[in-house]
């Protein structure tokens, strides 16, 4: 584990998270880092401290983690911290259990999930965090998408993905694909839920577009750390002409 920065907000803090951002050197691509950048100064401008760390293959896990997110990657990266996931899956599931909120996009969103196929027939295996299972396709699944959900209204980001990934029955979807293909393309499925856990195929980076997403991983955090979800009201008009730019693109 390492202590990239810590944030603290201008005014007394209203409490304080500890955001860990798992394999940054191997899986984060397509801008998925952004998705970490939005927690922390959002986190910031409700009023919380903020220390962000990451975690690389052979670190230590930090014992007190408030924040998930993990970023996607290609089937080399996911080959490159396979091993390692493996031996901190059990860590990881227990936290989930106990209601840490996590986000795993693309690669790690498959490994997350019970493994991959590669497109040569290789397993690469999955810590079945999120009862999935995926295999590669024939062609990669890119563009602009965007979903229905229950608990975030419309999100949009973009995906760009080979594998096919099919919920089992302890998975329920991140939401409906209105535009573009999501899981695999035919069920219209897009990402999974698990207790506090979102798993998507969904770069862009996704946060950014989608605050009501971020919030209520931020406030699913300050609630983990036992403080009071407490937050500002803030202007996301930058947000919402860039949601709006990203649906109206055909793919
Ligand atoms: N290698 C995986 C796939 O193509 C993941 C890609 C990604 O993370 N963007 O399905």
């Amino acid at each position: 584990m390492s202590t990239l920065y810590e944030h603290t907000t201008d005014g007394p803090a209203r409490g304080r998270l500890r955001l860990l951002q798992l394999y940054p050197r191997d899986m984060n691509i397509y801008g998925d880092w952004g998705n970490t950048l939005v927690l922390a100064r959002r986190a910031q401008r409700h009023g919380y401290d903020v220390e962000l760390l990451s975690y690389d293959p052979g670190q230590d896990l930090p014992g007190e983690v408030h924040l998930l997110v993990g970023g996607g990657g290609q089937d080399s990266g996911q080959d490159r911290i396979k091993d390692d996931l493996l031996e901190v899956g059990p860590q990881l599931r227990d936290w989930a259990r106990d209601g840490l909120p996590m986000l795993a996009i693309c690669g790690l969103y498959q490994l997350f999930g019970r493994g991959f196929t590669t497109g040569k027939g290789r397993e690469i295996p999955g810590i079945g965090l999120i009862d999935a299972h995926t295999v590669a396709g024939r062609g990669r699944l890119i563009g602009n998408i965007t979903l229905s959900t229950r608990e975030f209204g419309e999100v949009v980001g973009y995906e760009n993905h080979s594998g096919l990934t099919t919920l089992g029955p302890g998975a329920k979807p991140l939401g409906t694909v209105r535009v573009g293909d999501g899981n695999n393309g035919t069920d219209s499925t897009e990402g999974a839920r698990v207790h506090h856990v979102i798993g998507t195929y969904l770069h862009g980076s996704l946060l950014p577009k989608n605050p009501a997403m971020a919030d209520w991983l931020l406030a699913r955090a300050v609630e983990h750390a036992g403080q009071d979800w407490d937050p500002e009201p803030l202007d996301d008009a930058w947000a919402d002409r860039a949601r709006a730019v990203a649906m109206s693109r055909p793919r």
